[in-house]
């Protein structure tokens, strides 16, 4: 039988409801323990409570300090499994994968419905979490996040709906493996990974989101407040609407990397438009392009690449080149 780790963060899949009121919230004795031995059947499952925290409380430090525990605890194991809450879990999911590199699954899983909700996911869930991770050829494709009996990339997932089910979703190439019953089945897998080492977080980034008439404030409150890094959720392809190109110059001159992504959930930027505020001007200012990250993930991987021991070029880093 295969050994798995299972590390619980918290979340909903850890909380349940008030039958009365209604509220859903942590519970001291958290309901994976009496659910837990269902699974047995399925691997030899260690349990390690590393938080018990709703995942907005997750911040960089915490997730590094995962990251170290998973570094630590891989080589006992043939597979690990993270339970985390949902709001945040692609944030985590891809740190993961940017600071681990290991030849073992590392699977994250999570529940829009908490434990004695009518329909509650999070047991299934944990059980595709695991078949995901005894499967040898579920190693080696980066951090997995299974959800709704699909398998995602950390690098690509995010959460689309606020409370159904099936929020997981990867916009633009879709899930990379499925689960029926009992199998696991792959059909794409990413062409990429990347790799760094992190002992500490002392650098931070701001992420912003650019709308119609948009002023130059929140970017100065940015560069004033000493962030080493700005993401900017940009318009459609990689435009920024005029009145910011200016206070963009002073990050490029206190060398401060700005990293743009697209507002738009599908699709990647480019330096296509020359007009005042257009890509191609900010290109040749110095912003950095990237290929289909979110705004959440650029901000996390410009996070990991600030803090890495290694000197590593950030455009090329999010060029992919
Ligand atoms: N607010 C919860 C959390 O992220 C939602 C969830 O777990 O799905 O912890």
């Amino acid at each position: 039988m295969k050994k798995i780790l299972l590390i619980n963060t918290g979340g909903t899949i850890a909380m349940s409801q008030d039958q009365t009121t209604g509220k859903v919230s942590p519970t001291s004795d958290n309901p994976i323990h009496q659910q837990g031995h269902l699974l047995q059947n399925f691997a030899d499952i260690d349990v390690l409570d590393f938080l018990n925290i709703p995942s907005p409380h997750m911040d960089l430090e915490k997730m590094l300090e995962l990251s170290q525990l998973i570094q630590e605890k891989a080589k006992s194991y043939d597979g690990i499994v993270i339970t985390h809450g949902t709001d945040t879990l692609e944030e985590t999911a891809y740190f993961l994968e940017l600071t681990l590199d290991l030849p073992i699954p590392i699977v994250v899983t999570g529940a829009m419905r908490s434990s004695n909700e009518i329909g509650s996911d999070g047991l299934a869930n944990l059980r595709s979490a695991i078949f995901t991770a005894r499967e040898d050829h579920s190693a080696q494709k980066g951090v997995l996040v299974v959800m709704n009996e699909e398998i995602h990339t950390a690098t690509y997932v995010t959460k689309t709906h606020t409370t159904n089910l099936a929020t997981f979703q990867t916009p633009t190439f879709g899930p990379i493996g499925i689960l029926y019953k009992n199998q696991v089945t792959y059909f794409q897998e990413l062409i990429r990974h990347e790799h760094y080492h992190l002992t500490a977080i002392s650098q931070d980034v701001a992420l912003l989101k650019v709308y119609a008439g948009m002023k130059a404030d929140l970017f100065e409150a940015v560069l004033d407040h000493g962030y080493q890094g700005l993401v900017i959720e940009a318009l459609g392809a990689g435009n920024l609407p005029p009145q910011i190109v200016p206070i963009l110059e002073q990050f490029m001159e206190a060398q401060i990397p700005v990293v743009l992504v697209s507002r738009a959930f599908n699709g990647v930027t480019e330096d296509i438009y020359d007009y005042p505020g257009g890509g191609k001007r900010l290109s040749q200012m110095g912003v950095i392009f990237t290929q289909g990250l979110s705004g959440i993930k650029a901000r996390i991987k410009l996070a990991v690449l600030l803090n890495a021991e290694e000197k590593v070029s950030i455009k090329q880093a999010f060029q992919g080149k």
